[in-house]
């Protein structure tokens, strides 16, 4: 038997063959195994803080954690710098168990000041889900992925449907490399509208992918698969650059938009050149009149918040606005949101929807109205849909909003028309009367357009 030198335990290649006896065996005598799969997810972080003894010590700690769990019969094996395989006999109290090991090995912290083990961890059944040990293996490693990808603690079960989706996003992932080298994206464009007077305050650019041959692909799938590669940059770029060239015809034509929104992903903002890119997008195109603004979710902040109030200065400097988009959905604190130089805080969808048929609904709103306004933050409510909703977030204060009330994202040619069409729009259209008769709320003071315009 080989064995890693680190932990002491059966290195992958004697674990292939062992579980391979070990299946065999089961199968004579009508046994089920459990494969569970173990990732340390910060053993990188920890060779950047802790450097190789750090790194070292915490892999340690997990076989530590580990090795105690496997009994006569069974297998455990260090298959590879960051993950663990361990083979297990299944009985009907296999999940309590696994659920036992990870939360062990999860708390074995090495002593001191490192890092404790973060773990992500998938499990697979023999026979039930693979009688080969390779397919064994890799179901439990997909499954390890699912963990991480919902940052889930305990163990999640492989189930079939795994499969198919990591071929289906494998096969996404490649043809949307092709639709950026073929020219398949394009950019859609949505008015945010001063709520007091209708004007129009500034345009959103949201990517559009028409699949060849499964059609429109929405940005929640494509920007999900272009996040977990390298794409994302290209689709920043790509977004970026319609965006500041749409905007310099709509300039030329005398149409002048205050404020130029495009999204940028935890992943564009991660690079080094994040900032460089934006500058030189601006040079081939500078914004005019116009500012340009980036949103950005507040998932980002939450990983690595450092880097993110670093880059969101540095964009400030150049003079671009940065806007939280999607606000309420995750749990960033008071105390988080207070020292980032943010511009404009965009009330999420969930929370406008209804608002004016809920007292909770408007209660949150008013909450996070409340919020933006002690920090100076102007206000944008997204997915604004019926008359209703709009008149409500006026009283309470709203900046500004976006939805379908007012147009759904068209593409650049349809939104020209729209520009030209809106100052007559806006007075015949059902929320004409929502700009000339609602008073705002008193207890709101009517504040300028804080970070808007
Ligand atoms: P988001 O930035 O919050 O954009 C608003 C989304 O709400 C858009 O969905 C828009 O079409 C939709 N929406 C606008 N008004 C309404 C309304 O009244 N009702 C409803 N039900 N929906 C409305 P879309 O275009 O599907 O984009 C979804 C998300 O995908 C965006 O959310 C953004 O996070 C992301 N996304 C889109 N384009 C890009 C891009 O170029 N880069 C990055 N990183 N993310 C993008
Ligand atoms: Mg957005
Ligand atoms: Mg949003």
């Amino acid at each position: 038997m080989q064995f890693d030198s680190l932990t002491g335990l059966p290195n992958r290649a004697s674990f292939r063959a062992s579980v391979r006896c070990l299946l065999d065996r089961a199968l004579t005598d009508g046994r089920e195994i459990a494969l569970l799969w173990v990732d340390l997810l910060n053993l990188r972080r920890e060779y950047s803080i802790a450097g190789d003894e750090g790194a070292d010590r915490l892999v340690c700690a997990v076989a530590d954690g580990l090795r105690p769990w496997v009994g006569a019969g069974e297998l455990i094996c260090r298959f590879g710098e960051h993950c663990f395989l361990l083979a297990l006999r299944r009985d009907e109290r296999t999940a309590e168990r696994l659920n036992m090991i990870v939360e062990t090995a999860s708390q074995f912290g090495s002593s001191g000041s490192e890092g404790k083990p973060e773990i992500a961890s998938g499990v697979a059944f023999f026979p039930e889900h693979a009688t080969t040990p390779s397919e064994l293996i890799r179901f439990a490693s997909l499954a390890a992925v699912s963990a991480t990808r919902s940052r889930s603690r305990a163990p999640i079960l492989f189930h079939s449907e795994m499969d198919a989706a990591l071929q289906m996003e494998r096969d996404l992932e490649r043809d949307l490399s092709a639709a950026l080298r073929d020219n398949q994206l394009s950019l859609v464009y949505q008015p945010q509208i001063d709520l007091a007077t209708g004007t129009v305050i500034g345009v959103e650019g949201l990517t559009r992918w028409n699949h060849p041959t499964r059609g429109p692909v929405s940005p929640a799938q494509f920007i999900a698969v272009a996040e977990r590669s390298n794409l994302i940059d290209e689709i920043f770029r790509h977004s970026l650059h319609r965006l500041l060239a749409d905007a310099a015809r709509w300039r030329s034509a005398g149409l002048i938009i205050p404020s130029l929104a495009v999204n940028a992903s935890a992943a564009n903002v991660r690079r080094e050149d994040f900032v460089a890119v934006v500058m030189r997008e601006i040079e081939v195109n500078p914004p005019g009149y116009s500012q340009l603004d980036i949103e950005v979710t507040e998932s980002l902040m939450m990983d690595d918040e450092p880097l993110f109030v670093e880059r969101l200065k540095s964009l400030r400097s150049i003079g671009v606005k940065v806007s939280l988009d999607d606000f309420g959905t995750r749990y960033t604190s008071f105390n988080a949101l207070k020292g980032l130089p943010l511009s404009t805080m965009k009330i999420d969808r969930c929370f406008v929807h209804g608002v004016d048929r809920s007292s909770q609904a408007q209660s949150l709103c008013k909450t996070i109205m409340t919020m933006a306004r002690y920090l100076k933050l102007g206000t944008v409510a997204e997915g604004i849909e019926t008359v209703g909703e709009l008149q409500i977030l006026k009283q309470m204060g709203c900046q500004a909003g976006q939805g379908f009330l007012f147009q759904r994202p068209v593409p650049s040619e349809r939104f020209t028309e729209f520009l030209l069409d809106w100052p007559e729009q806006k007075q015949r259209s059902v929320f004409a009367d929502a700009f000339t008769n609602v008073d705002v709320d008193p207890s709101y003071d009517a504040d300028p357009l804080f970070g808007l315009v």
